[in-house]
């Protein structure tokens, strides 16, 4: 579970120019669950995630991941924690351009200090998940942008983590490319029962989560249950 308890986060150090972009949010996300951060440009979507990850501090508050308090760990605790238990996947498809496939997914794995041999079978499978296993020796500038995207997710599913954070992932993506992403994704939910929490603007990925969290001006409305998910011809 992500227990988010008061969390409020002010940027800026001066008082003229602070801007509060989360207001004493509370919310738990059950673990295994896909929910939908969903919610105007500019609302705090980003924000909130970046704080639910580690990736930024609150200023007030608290986020327990799992039993563990994010704020009480030491930085070098907190990267431990992300780099075994947590992976992110951004709009921008962030892949090393100039390495390959292969070298891409084998990064994590490395910055978690698996040991080299065990690394081949879990880059080999990652690849095969997303489809991209004949481009394992090809450099990532050479892939579209929807392969690119699924080189992303190879490689934040490399390291088998616990939770999946998404801010857009299907922001610069046609449609279909798209839906190719969130299949992907709800597929890892399935049968790897990874936690996925997705900032999106595209009704079509919000209805297909579990939950949803509307965010309006730094406010957070409480986890809202969408319909129950319908099996395919029925
Ligand atoms: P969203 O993802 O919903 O578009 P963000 O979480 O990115 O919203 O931003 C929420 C608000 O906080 C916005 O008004 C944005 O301008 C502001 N903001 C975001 N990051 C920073 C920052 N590093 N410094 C100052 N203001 C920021
Ligand atoms: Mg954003």
């Amino acid at each position: 579970m992500i227990s988010v308890q008061a969390v409020s986060k002010t940027y800026g150090k001066k008082k003229q120019n602070q801007f509060t972009a989360l207001k004493n949010i509370s919310v738990d996300i059950p673990s295994k669950s896909v929910v939908a951060i969903i919610g105007k440009s500019g609302s705090g979507k980003s924000t909130l995630m970046h704080v639910m990850s580690g990736l930024d501090r609150p200023t007030s508050g608290a986020v327990v991941v799992n039993g563990q308090s994010l704020q009480a760990m030491k930085p070098k605790q907190t990267d431990n924690f992300r780099a075994t238990q947590m992976s992110f996947i951004f709009q921008a498809f962030f892949v090393e351009a100039n390495q390959t496939c292969y070298e891409n997914v084998s990064l994590p794995l490395e910055i978690a200090g698996v040991p080299i041999r065990s690394r081949r079978q879990k880059i080999m499978n990652a690849l095969m998940a997303v489809d991209l296993t004949d481009k394992a020796e090809i450099r990532a500038s050479t892939l579209s942008g929807g392969q690119k995207q699924r080189l992303a997710i190879a490689r934040a599913i490399v390291n088998e983590p616990r939770i999946i954070f998404a801010d857009e992932p299907t922001g610069n993506l046609d449609s279909a490319t798209g839906e190719q992403i969130i299949d992907l994704l709800m597929g890892l939910n399935r049968e790897q029962g990874c936690t996925i929490v997705i900032v999106t603007h595209d009704p079509d990925l919000a209805e297909r989560c579990q939950y949803s969290i509307q965010m309006k001006d730094g406010q957070a409305s409480p986890l809202m249950k969408r319909r129950p998910r319908r099996m395919v011809n029925s």
